[in-house]
């Protein structure tokens, strides 16, 4: 089957939803491929929460809704998004997923329990365990790869939020634990992106691979790092995506667009989400040798950047990336270090703050002494700051001009932010 028919056939499918009849009236019709999608209204995260109910197919199975993650708190609150899937969803997603990364070995899968409760069934080669607060998730992961399992093989890959890992590794460096020694080859992270400070430090101590994953809880899908271009390609099952203007729904010409999905029958049957905005903001790579598609690379969510002149000019992820650099600038304690369960005041994520001023993209991050006493390392570091996040971002770069006039950067007190709401899980 091809995308274009398996579009076709997911369009007549989710026409028999409440409301996508209301909102398509005919319009799906005279889609015959992926080509005319456009014909048809995106959909945000509030709005199908809101009527959710509508967007189910048929009758709710029973027992089967999954609270999507995502709502913070202290964020505008809006209803979780359930997605229903239904046994026969399950396996077929979990016929097309990707193999486990190594099949020599088990492959743990960490699963985050307050997001809920995990929408697949473990994998022939897969270990899962749960992660939560708490003292005894750090003591079963530690127990499940020190030794062989009774069968006699070990873990030897590992997928786990990016959260956990940064735990999980000051954990085993305060109780000297060297994870070389659990043998484990490769290391898949999900939920935020692990900064590159981060993966360096994972991977010597594991002396593993890491992988960086980007997948959302209303999908089946995940996009995983490609070796050969570095840049994110999706996996299995199939979705239809697209990267979409900041201010219309057509295709984003160049620089940062909004990430859109739609997901295909038969993998997903109850609650077809379709042209639903992620809220994500992502750039498109060059084509990738190796796989013929372009690569992505995920900029964050677009209310946590700053948009000005049209343009995405500061995102998180580069911006945590370059603050994660430098062991002075503050952290947000993680619930791991308030609880005593790990020492470590550097596993929760920086804090910072951006704003538009004069026309101009300010970035104000908190550091830990005093930037008015210690003033020429206070300039050191803004001046490296914003050196560092230009030659990440390409927009930024454009956007800050020549002598980076435009981009303002300003190292600021401890805890004198209302600092991101970032996930740290
Ligand atoms: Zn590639």
């Amino acid at each position: 089957m091809t995308l274009d028919s398996l579009l076709v056939e997911t369009l007549a499918h989710a026409a028999r939803a409440p409301f996508y009849r209301q909102l398509w009236r005919d319009r799906w019709r005279s889609i015959t491929g992926v080509e005319q999608l456009a014909r048809l209204p995106s959909i945000d995260k509030p709005t199908a929460s809101k009527h959710q109910a509508a967007l189910i197919v048929g009758v709710r199975p029973a027992g089967v809704g999954v609270v999507s993650s995502g709502t913070t708190r202290g964020e505008q609150y809006t209803d979780p998004l359930n997605v229903p899937r239904t046994a026969a969803e399950l396996s077929a997603a979990a016929s097309s997923a990707s193999v486990p990364l190594d099949e020599r070995g088990w492959t743990l899968s960490v699963v985050s329990v307050h997001h809920g409760l995990p929408k697949r069934l473990e994998g022939k080669n897969e270990i899962m365990l749960p992660w939560l607060h708490d003292a005894n998730a750090l003591a079963m992961l530690e127990t499940t790869l020190r030794a062989p399992q009774p069968d006699g093989r070990r873990v030897t890959a590992m997928v786990m939020g990016s959260g956990p890992i940064k735990v999980f590794t000051s954990y085993l460096a305060e109780r000297r634990v060297d994870p070389k020694t659990f043998g484990i080859e490769l290391i898949g992270t999900f939920s935020y992106r692990l900064s590159s400070t981060w993966t360096a430090i994972v991977e010597e101590r594991f002396g593993a691979k890491v992988f960086d994953n980007y997948s959302l809880s209303e999908f089946p899908t995940p996009f995983t790092t490609c070796e050969a271009c570095g840049w994110l390609h999706a996996g299995q099952p199939p979705m239809v995506v697209e990267l979409l203007s900041l201010d219309s729904d057509t295709p984003a010409k160049r620089g940062a667009g909004r990430l859109v999905f739609t997901s295909l029958v038969p993998w997903v049957t109850t609650m077809p989400l379709i042209r639903y905005e992620t809220g994500d903001i992502a750039i498109a790579g060059p084509v990738c040798k190796a796989t013929g598609q372009s690569g992505l690379k995920v900029l964050g969510r677009r209310r946590h950047g700053l948009e000005l002149d049209g343009a995405f000019v500061l995102n998180a992820v580069d911006v945590r990336d370059v603050l994660e650099r430098f062991t002075e600038t503050e952290k947000t304690l993680h619930p791991m270090t308030r609880l005593g369960h790990v020492k470590s005041i550097d596993v929760g994520p920086p804090r910072w703050a951006i704003a538009e001023e004069d026309g101009r993209a300010v970035l104000r991050f908190e550091v830990r002494f005093d930037p008015d006493v210690y003033r020429r390392r206070a300039a050191e570091l803004e001046a490296e700051v914003a050196r560092q996040v230009c030659e990440l971002d390409p927009l930024t770069r454009r956007f800050a001009g020549r002598n980076r006039s435009r981009l303002r950067v300003h190292a600021v007190r401890s805890q004198s932010l209302k600092a991101l709401s970032e996930r740290y899980d």
